[in-house]
């Protein structure tokens, strides 16, 4: 016989997921594939240890059912036995007389019931034949089917070592056909999953939970049913099987084998480890006795919640009260009766190893979670793997996602927290140059209306003055001044168009500009005081730009009236000019008394200034920044007014498009 068949045991709700990984740290061969953050179980890869449906505690997993199909024989009018696994009592403790049990299976249909202890009593006796012979020492118990499956499919070298012999569930389906003839259908009902997988000798496998389900759908109580017999054979020791070194007391094993022979092992991780160190030859002279689950009445078929030393003490206080009551007559002429059954079994290798990872992909695998050395392996298990590097080959396996390392998620959440910041700081920016362009909207119509206000009384003084000039002799002192005043409110005329300019917006007059040349001229027709140098330094190949020379003007020389505004008691101005092939750089830099930080923000307000009443307008720094923009170029300023950080004064970067083209 072998064991080649495998179905589907664990099936996933993927909405339920809430991706804790858990089953991953919980399945013993990490057969559970987490993709887009979803868990989900590879049939390929998994023993049915159930262990990923016992630890969900959102329930994401679920077993094989088998109702439907039990259901389905019952209603076939066939001969059909229950056989019942010895951890009945375990699961069932709420039912104080076991007969009662007998009869509610019963009352669902079943021809017989009978217990599958007397098969593990039968095993215990071919166990301890076999054991007894010094030659059979170093192997490993084979009625565990998730034990079984995990050699078969993680350790196929050691598939020779497992004990040739049937599970309990086997055997007793034998003693069914034998004693019912070989149409009788076998029906398990057990704390196990992977025994629906197990073989294809008994029908169908069902768990005692689905077992408490049938019961409530038929209302199956306690107290509304008979008590009934178990069919026989009776057991007799095999029905401790299912506790802790089960196997070795319900054979008279400890009498032929001494127990330093023996290694038992229970549970995920324990099984493991001694199946590790008997393939590596630690324990080969041994015979290894091993349980997946922390004994069958644990298995992820009973009742979740389930207290392990209370069920033990369940089916401790069943036996003992069987083994009272029992008729050794009667139990050795059935053990010799059944005797001759064949209890061999024979197991093949299905290799299911993953091909170890090549070095590159898992290097790469390793960096992409930002693990660049050992010290960076923290091993920490949040992962659901033990080290990074199992993680890291379960990622080129395709089985893990780089995300599932929670250092490394909590690192890039950090990244993602100081981009959003930066996010912030750039909308906060922005923001605030919209509250800056609202403003100058504002003072955009209140200029043109001053502008439009003076542009009347402007003209009357240009053409009264105009008059008087002619009038007056020639060589007069007073034509001079008269020229003057006309000059000087030709220049009003123009900033007052300048004004509407602006308040117009994007009315800007480019015209092909020599920067530098341009640069000297404005600079030469400020007034500055004898206390203030000016130093012009034009650094720059191609001076050519396409500006507005009257909007440009105005700007410098607001720009370089405020610079002399602030070094009351002299100082250099410094007026550069850059430029790369698309841009044009003006800095406008003094040694003046600098800008306080608080007032930094404020400086492009309209009406802004920190000057005394009937000196500053406030008006000044607001035009420049419309003209600037109408420009699409940018101001930038820097100050100092600490001169314990240095030397004090003020720097405005304009940068300009070049504007060809
Ligand atoms: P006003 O010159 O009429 O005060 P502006 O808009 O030209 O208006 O300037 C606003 C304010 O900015 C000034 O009052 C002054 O406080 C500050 N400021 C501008 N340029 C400089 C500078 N180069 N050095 C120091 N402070 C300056
Ligand atoms: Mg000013």
């Amino acid at each position: 016989m072998s064991h080649s068949y495998h179905r589907q045991l664990v099936f996933t709700l993927k909405d339920r997921c809430r991706v804790c990984f858990t089953c991953v740290r919980e399945c013993p061969v990490k057969a559970i594939k987490i993709i887009n953050g979803q868990a989900e179980v590879l049939n390929d890869r998994c023993i049915g240890c159930g262990n990923c449906v016992k630890v969900c505690s959102q329930g994401a997993k679920y077993p094989l059912r088998s109702i439907s199909e039990v259901e389905t024989l019952l209603s076939s009018g066939a001969p059909i036995v229950a056989c019942i696994a010895p951890s009945f009592p375990a699961e069932f403790e709420e039912i104080n007389d076991h007969r009662i049990f007998v009869g509610m299976v019963r009352k669902l249909g079943f021809h017989y019931v009978t217990e599958v202890s007397f098969g593990a009593d039968l095993v215990a006796h071919a166990y301890e034949k076999r054991l007894s012979d010094e030659k059979n020492r170093g192997d490993i118990s084979s009625d565990c089917p998730a034990i079984v499956f995990f050699i078969r499919h993680y350790h196929p070298e050691m598939v020779p070592y497992l004990v040739p012999i049937a599970s309990p569930m086997v055997a007793m389906t034998r003693v069914m056909k034998e004693k019912y003839g070989p149409d009788i259908k076998v029906v398990f009902i057990g704390p196990c999953f992977a025994k629906k997988a197990e073989t294809t000798e008994v029908d169908e496998v069902l768990t005692f939970l689905e077992l408490r389900e049938m019961f409530q759908q038929r209302d199956i109580r306690q107290d509304n049913t008979l008590p009934a017999h178990f069919d026989p054979p009776f057991s007799g020791k095999g029905s401790i099987f299912p506790i802790s070194r089960g196997l070795y007391y319900s054979s008279n094993s400890r009498e032929t084998i001494p127990e330093e022979h023996v290694v038992i092992a229970e549970g995920r991780v324990n099984f493991k480890e001694a199946i590790k160190e008997f393939e590596e030859g630690y324990i080969r002279d041994k015979h290894l006795m091993l349980l997946c689950c922390d004994g069958c009445i644990m298995g992820p078929g009973t009742s979740p919640g389930g207290k392990r030393f209370s069920r033990s003490a369940a089916v401790g206080e069943y036996v003992r009260k069987k083994l009272q009551s029992l008729d050794s007559e009667t139990w050795n002429k059935e053990m010799e009766r059944y005797g001759n059954i064949n209890l061999s079994q024979s197991f093949t290798p299905e290799d299911r190893r993953l091909a170890p990872a090549i070095d590159e992909n898992l290097l790469n695998a390793l960096h992409a979670m930002g693990k660049f050395s050992a010290q960076d392996y923290l091993n920490c298990g949040a992962c659901g793997y033990d080290t990074c590097i199992e993680h890291a080959n379960a990622i080129v396996q395709g089985l893990a996602e780089t995300e599932m390392c929670l250092p490394y998620t909590i690192e890039k959440l950090h990244d993602s927290i100081s981009n959003l910041n930066v996010s912030n700081e750039k909308l906060a920016r922005a923001k605030a140059a919209l509250r800056q362009s609202e403003k100058l909207a504002h003072m955009g119509q209140l200029s043109a209306g001053i502008a439009h206000e003076l542009n009347n009384p402007l003209g009357i003084i240009t053409m009264y003055s105009n008059i008087l000039m002619d009038e007056a002799p020639e060589g007069a002192a007073v034509r001079e001044d008269l020229k003057l005043i006309v000059e000087q409110a030709e220049r009003c005329k123009k900033i007052v168009s300048g004004l509407l300019n602006f308040a117009r917006k994007n009315q800007v007059a480019l015209t092909e500009t020599d920067v530098v040349k341009f640069l000297k001229h404005a600079i030469q027709s400020i007034i500055k005081p004898d206390n203030v140098t000016i130093s012009i330094e034009p650094h720059i190949e191609d001076p050519v730009a396409f500006l507005d020379i009257d909007q440009m003007m105005q700007v410098l020389t607001n720009l370089v009236k405020n610079a002399i505004e602030a070094m009351p008691k002299g100082g250099l101005l410094t007026v550069s000019v850059e430029g790369n092939k698309e841009e044009i750089d003006f800095f406008i830099k003094d040694t003046g008394t600098g800008i306080r930080p608080e007032d930094m923000d404020k400086l492009f307000t309209p009406f802004f200034t920190t000057k005394e009443i009937g000196k500053g307008t406030g008006l000044g720094l607001a035009l420049i920044y419309g003209i600037i923009k109408m420009h699409k170029g940018k101001i930038h300023v820097d100050s100092n007014i600490n001169p314990a950080k240095g030397p004090t004064g003020t720097i405005f970067r304009i940068t300009l498009p070049r504007g060809k083209g």
